[in-house]
This record gives structure tokens, C-alpha cells and sequence, in this order.
């Protein structure tokens, strides 16, 4: 099975990884020269690791598996596609229109968006009934889940495409059936990290105790505000955004300190600041 990645950051990166671990042969794509040569170093750490662990076998094998370029030239011949550029609605609908002329007819085409509409993404396309949601957690190679998103045109035919797809890359998955904003995860949990932020905000406590309180005493393995540090502030203001335009409804305003953030250029681990340091 040939597979292409659109964007090679945090999430197209462990999506090839876990792709190429499954023996598809994937190509990842990016604007940037610079991220391409991140998204090499980030999956052959990785798989080295893997293999130091005995999870992989044949970890030459896997990174063979893998291509790394800036021109579109593979989409012509992947049977599946998957786009984790970032959650801008105007992006993601550029880039599936692009998909749209050179994907083969038969061509699965998915998104990783975390909560934008699939229908609207699915809707520049010819071809809507091939579009899904197939949204992996991060990181990719470590989080077993995939959440299936049904978009308001995607067949029964497609669904049951993505669900093989799913198999073969060895994740448990649950399926969205309906395509609201957030879908299933994110409209639970970024409410709940937009919350703690607030808290922080409002002086209520530190990043470190509201970590600290949901690991002891929710049984997370990580706190919230560590979570979105290693996700992204961008990344999580932005789906909350999306939340917030999406439903029309205030209780999902994304907390200012997010919006300061991000202005700041405190994106969290990728920027060495975020609710933590990071040297
Ligand atoms: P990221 O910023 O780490 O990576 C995005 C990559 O896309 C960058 O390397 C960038 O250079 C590249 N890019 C930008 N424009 C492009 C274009 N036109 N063509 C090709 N590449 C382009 O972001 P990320 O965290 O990997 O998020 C990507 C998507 O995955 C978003 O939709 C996000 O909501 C979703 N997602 C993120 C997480 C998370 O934990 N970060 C989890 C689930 C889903």
C-alpha cells in the first residue's frame, strides 16, 4: 500500500512512522526543508528506539519504507492519503483541492484535523464521498487510538476503507459518526484544558499543581497543560477556535492567556516555552 503524508510536523511525522512500521511504503511532504529534515531525525530516533526495545525488528527495513520530499510527485500514485498540515480551515481546504486534481479516482483522502468540519474540507473536492476524519493522538507511534470521523458525504465504502487502513497500522479505533466541531475527543477535552488554563490565568493555582492534581488524582498519566505544551498552544488555540466558531456558543471561548501565548511565540516543547521551560 503506498501512502502520502501532507506536512511532516509532530503529527505527519509519527503517522509516517507508524505507516512505514506497518510495511507501507509512505512519502511525506512538506513546504518546509527545514521540517522534512526534523520529521527524518524525529522518525529515526524513534524507530532506533523502537528496535533498542525489540518492538521492531527490522527497523532498516522500515526506515527504507520511508521518502521525505517537498514535491507533490507521489500523490499521483498513493492509495491513501493523509494531510496534517495546520488547523487552519483555509489551508487544509487549499490543500485538498490541490489533492483533488492529482489523487488517483479510488484514492483514499483523510484528514488528521482535530476539530475542524470535514464536510467543509470534503466540500472543495469532486469527490467528498472519499473524504474522512481520521484523527490520530500524539504521539502517533505510542497512542493506540484513531478516532474515525464521518463527514456529512463520506460513504460507507470509504469508512470501511479507513477502518482497514486503521487495522493494518495496529490502532483501536472509535468512530464519530456525526461531523460536529471537536468530534468526539476534542470537544470533551479541549473545554477541560481551556478551563485549566483560565485557572492559570486567574492565578488559581500553577501548571505544575493542576498537573500534579490531575495525575494523582484522576489517574493521568500527564496533566493537561504538559499535554498542550507538547501538542502545540498553537495547535490547541486553534481547535479551540474551532470549537468556538463551530457551535456559535460562548462556552467554548478560547482563554485569553492561549491567544498571549501564541502571540508571544510560546508554543509550548517545539519553542522551548510554553506553560513549562524546556532547554
Ligand atoms: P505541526 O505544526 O507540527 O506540523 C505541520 C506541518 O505542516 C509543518 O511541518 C509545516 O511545515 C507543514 N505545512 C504547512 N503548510 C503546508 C502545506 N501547504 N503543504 C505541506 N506541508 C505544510 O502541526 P501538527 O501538530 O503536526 O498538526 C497537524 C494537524 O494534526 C493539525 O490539523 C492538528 O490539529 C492535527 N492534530 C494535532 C495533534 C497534536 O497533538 N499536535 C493531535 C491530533 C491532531
Amino acid at each position: 500500500m503506498n501512502v502520502t503524508v501532507i506536512g511532516g510536523g509532530l503529527m505527519g511525522s509519527g503517522i509516517g512512522q507508524v505507516a512505514a512500521q506497518a510495511g507501507m511504503k509512505v512519502t511525506i511532504i512538506d513546504v518546509s526543508e527545514e521540517s522534512l529534515k526534523k520529521a527524518k531525525k524525529r522518525i529515526t530516533d524513534s524507530v532506533h528506539k523502537f528496535a533498542q526495545k525489540n518492538l521492531i525488528q527490522d527497523h532498516e527495513g522500515v526506515l527504507a519504507n520511508l521518502a521525505y520530499s517537498s514535491n507533490w510527485e507521489s500523490v499521483s500514485q498513493a492509495d491513501v492519503i493523509i494531510e496534517a498540515v495546520p488547523e487552519r480551515v483555509e489551508l487544509k481546504k487549499e490543500t485538498f483541492k490541490k489533492l483533488d486534481q492529482l489523487a488517483k479516482d479510488d484514492c483514499l483522502l483523510a484528514t488528521n484535523t482535530s476539530s475542524l468540519s470535514i464536510t467543509k474540507i470534503a466540500s472543495v473536492t469532486s469527490r467528498p464521498e472519499k473524504v474522512i476524519g481520521m484523527h490520530f493522538f500524539s504521539p502517533v507511534p505510542m497512542m493506540p487510538l484513531l478516532e474515525l470521523v464521518k463527514g456529512y458525504k463520506t460513504s460507507t465504502q470509504t469508512y470501511e476503507f479507513a477502518r482497514e487502513v486503521g487495522e493494518k497500522l495496529g490502532k483501536r479505533m472509535i468512530t464519530a459518526e456525526k461531523d460536529f466541531p471537536g468530534f468526539l475527543m476534542n470537544r470533551i477535552w479541549l473545554p477541560m484544558v481551556n478551563e485549566a488554563c483560565f485557572a492559570v490565568m486567574e492565578g488559581v493555582g500553577t501548571p505544575e499543581e493542576i498537573d500534579q492534581g490531575f495525575i494523582d488524582g484522576y489517574g493521568h498519566t500527564m496533566g493537561p497543560l504538559k499535554t498542550i505544551d507538547m501538542a502545540g498552544i498553537d495547535t490547541a488555540l486553534w481547535a479551540m477556535e474551532a470549537l468556538y466558531e463551530g457551535f456559535n456558543d460562548p462556552k467554548y471561548r478560547p482563554c485569553p492567556l492561549l491567544k498571549k501565548m501564541v502571540e508571544a511565540g510560546d508554543l509550548g516543547r517545539k519553542t522551548g516555552q510554553g506553560f513549562y521551560s524546556y532547554s
